[in-house]
């Protein structure tokens, strides 16, 4: 299995409650690398170009207001097979069916606040990384 690169996001509902550091080490203790990481505020235009793909769904508003609540982590992360371990270590996208052990079972509030988001395919995988960061902020 190739090595892969993931984009990672620790949400406000997160950042607010002090868990980037517990939440980043179940991403460690999976073999997951942080090879870029900073933290922003988003705006609501940044919000809204992130998660465009969602426009049309009825939680889009909610989705943007609670993204630009707070603080973000934008991360990238490298590891063999690296997209779907870091889905796996998340949990499912509801925390009431999330799994023991995830970091959505542990930590998230409701769907709305869950605390981690990942990117779901190669292609969103690298768009996402694109959007946040530029080459030289990559560090392997
Ligand atoms: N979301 C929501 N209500 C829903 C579905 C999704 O608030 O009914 C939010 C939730 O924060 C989720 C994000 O929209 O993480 C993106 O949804 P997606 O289905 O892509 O889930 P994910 O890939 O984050 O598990």
């Amino acid at each position: 299995m190739a090595i892969e690169r993931t984009f990672s996001m620790i949400k406000p509902d997160a950042t607010k409650r002090n868990l980037t550091g517990k939440i980043t080490a179940k991403l460690e203790e999976a073999g997951l690398r942080v090879v870029a990481s900073k933290r922003v505020w988003m705006s609501k235009a940044q919000a809204e170009g992130f998660y465009a793909v969602h426009k049309d769904r009825p939680f889009f508003g909610e989705l943007v207001e609670t993204m630009t609540s707070g603080p973000t982590v934008v991360q990238v992360l490298e590891g063999e097979n690296a997209i779907l371990k870091n889905r796996e270590v998340m949990g499912a996208t509801n925390p009431a069916n999330a799994a023991e052990g995830t970091i959505r079972k542990e930590f998230a509030v409701s769907i709305g606040e869950n605390s981690v988001h990942g990117s779901d395919a190669p292609e969103t995988a690298a768009q996402e990384i694109a959007y946040w960061f530029s080459g030289v902020e990559l560090v392997g």
